[in-house]
């Protein structure tokens, strides 16, 4: 039996993360996300290649998706109520919640600013939200008789999770978007020992390493102060939620050590009302967040106003949080126009920026002029800060977690052709495990497990209960712990049963499989001991 995966977005690129993998017949598609370079056809994920004859519902046993990041979630209303896929959608309950603010910001930044063609409407929106099953972390639920699901804690962004997926005895992770280390708000990802066939990951920092994460946000810090106190105006394009939250704490903080004074702005609307959600799923965050919860909600900020359109050329310095991220058009664009003229001004971007936006082409190269469309090029003097923190894992956490699981097999996606080539050689010299990179609309097909279920006779019983003890000695994640939030707890001296079970497979037409000890073989062969 083979697993097969069909890779329709996020194959050797960042952008509509949408992997479509067969497993013993149930067809399960994990995230549905649109990409955020691309206007025309390129946007969504050939769905045709699901269904030719667009019969979705048959084609398909149930959708997973990940986190309400665009690039994970922006077509499933397109799916769901132009396509017509009807049958079960699977996301956490921060996901449900969130995803609606992602989409409707979305369409209002497509269709009433920019004027771009309607792909679905805020009736879409709410008719597809309907056909949500919201999940708990760890909560196992059950989609039909033979495909199971379960999720994880992903860090990452409130409410992203890795889904576990498990139909007869083939077992297989999708991790969506990532963070092995715990940031402001969010604690790192967790998950439990599993025997995979498959780990298909995220890799989109497939060859960086961090290093302290307190000396790149002083950085970040630095930046900002030294340009509020010249004068100048920070622009940070954001997406609504998840870093407009991190840097906000971050940063509202720093401005009540540091006594200051200047207005950190949210733009209109949708970001106050994430705040807002992000207070009530205050369960989802960091161990720390819910510890002080009693007596400080975290998202509860004091330097934070809100945004009106007519303060854009107003005097003065200002910290402006602005939608959407990456400047991929709508308001963070409309400011960038204004603002970037200015040496004195500032823009920070995120340390990742998709292929095709305008903060892609910020972070690649210094450019003095940017033409936006073909009647306006844009003077570029102010100054770009790069964010060098992220919410995605480092390499140093892909490996920990590939080592972690030891999967027979890893798939990578969401990341850059090259650097995920660097990754792929890694695990597969280092772990030995064999590694694929499949490109866009690529299929690959891995080999499942499928066990036997085997009777095992007394003798071979009894001869297996002898202790076999090894006493090893401790300290990293691949030797010892049950989770990786627990390695620091496990003690430094284990004892471990190496017992070995030392038998014979029998298996005869029509019975059922037998595991017998060796001496046993000879009598029911009908042999005698012989020595060569
Ligand atoms: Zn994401």
């Amino acid at each position: 039996m083979a697993i097969e995966t069909l890779v329709l977005g996020a194959g050797q690129e960042v952008g509509k993360s949408c992997v479509i993998v067969n497993i013993n017949g149930k067809r399960i598609m994990f995230d549905c996300g649109m990409h955020m370079g691309y206007t025309d056809h390129r946007r969504f994920p050939d769905f045709s290649l699901i269904s030719p004859s667009a019969n979705f519902n048959d084609a398909l046993s149930c959708i997973i998706i990940t986190h309400f990041h665009l690039d994970h979630v922006g077509a499933l209303v397109y799916f769901t109520e132009v396509c017509g896929y009807r049958g079960p959608v699977y996301m956490t309950y921060p996901t449900k919640a969130l995803s609606p603010l992602m989409l409707e910001d979305y369409r209002k930044v497509m269709v009433d600013r920019r004027g771009e063609e309607e792909l679905f409407t805020s009736e879409h929106i709410a008719e597809c939200m309907k056909k949500v099953i919201a999940v708990d972390l760890k909560q196992t639920v059950q989609v039909d008789e033979d495909l199971q699901i379960r999720a994880y804690y992903a860090g990452h962004v409130i409410g992203a999770a890795m889904f576990y997926v498990k139909v007869g005895d083939a077992e297989m992770v999708y991790t969506g978007d990532y963070n092995m280390t715990p940031d402001r708000h969010l604690g790192a990802a967790q998950i439990d020992r599993l025997r995979l066939d498959l780990l298909i990951t995220e890799s989109t920092y497939a060859t960086t390493i961090r290093d302290s994460k307190y000396a790149r946000e002083r950085e970040f810090l630095k930046a900002v102060h030294k340009c509020v106190s010249g004068g100048g105006k920070v622009l940070i394009p954001t997406f609504a939620l998840g870093r407009a939250q991190e840097l906000c704490i971050l940063l509202d903080d720093y401005w009540e050590r540091m006594n200051l004074k200047v207005p950190i702005y949210f733009s209109a609307g949708l970001t106050i009302q994430a705040n807002m959600y992000y207070k009530m799923l205050i369960g989802w965050t960091s161990q720390k967040i819910k510890d002080t919860y009693s007596t400080h909600n975290a998202f509860d900020f004091k330097n934070v106003h809100k945004f009106d359109r007519s303060m854009i050329d107003a005097p003065g310095p200002c910290v402006l949080f602005a939608t959407p991220g990456m400047i991929s058009g709508g308001f963070s664009l409309e400011v960038f126009k204004h603002w970037a003229p200015s040496e004195n001004n500032l823009v920070t971007l995120p340390g990742y920026c998709v292929a095709g936006t305008v903060g892609h082409k910020l972070t690649s190269g210094k450019p003095t002029k940017i033409d936006t469309d073909p009647d306006t090029q844009i003077d570029v003097r102010c100054q770009i800060h790069q964010l060098a923190f992220s919410p995605h894992t480092d390499s140093k956490g892909i490996m920990d977690l590939v080592k972690f699981l030891s999967p027979k097999h890893v798939m990578l996606v969401h990341g850059e052709k090259p650097k995920m080539a660097s990754l792929k050689e890694r695990i597969h010299s280092e772990l030995g495990i064999p590694c694929y990179t499949p490109a866009n609309n690529e299929t690959v097909s891995i080999p499942s497990t499928h066990y036997v279920n085997a009777e095992a006779s007394d003798t071979f019983i009894r001869n297996c209960l002898n202790p076999n003890f090894t006493f090893k000695k401790c300290n990293s994640v691949e030797t010892c712990g049950s989770t990786l939030i627990d390695r620091n707890l496990t003690p430094e001296l284990q004892v471990e049963d190496e017992r070995v079970a030392d038998g014979i497979l029998v298996m005869e037409n029509n019975k059922k499989a037998k595991v017998v000890h060796r001496d046993e073989l000879l009598l029911m062969l009908d042999e005698k001991k012989h020595e060569v």
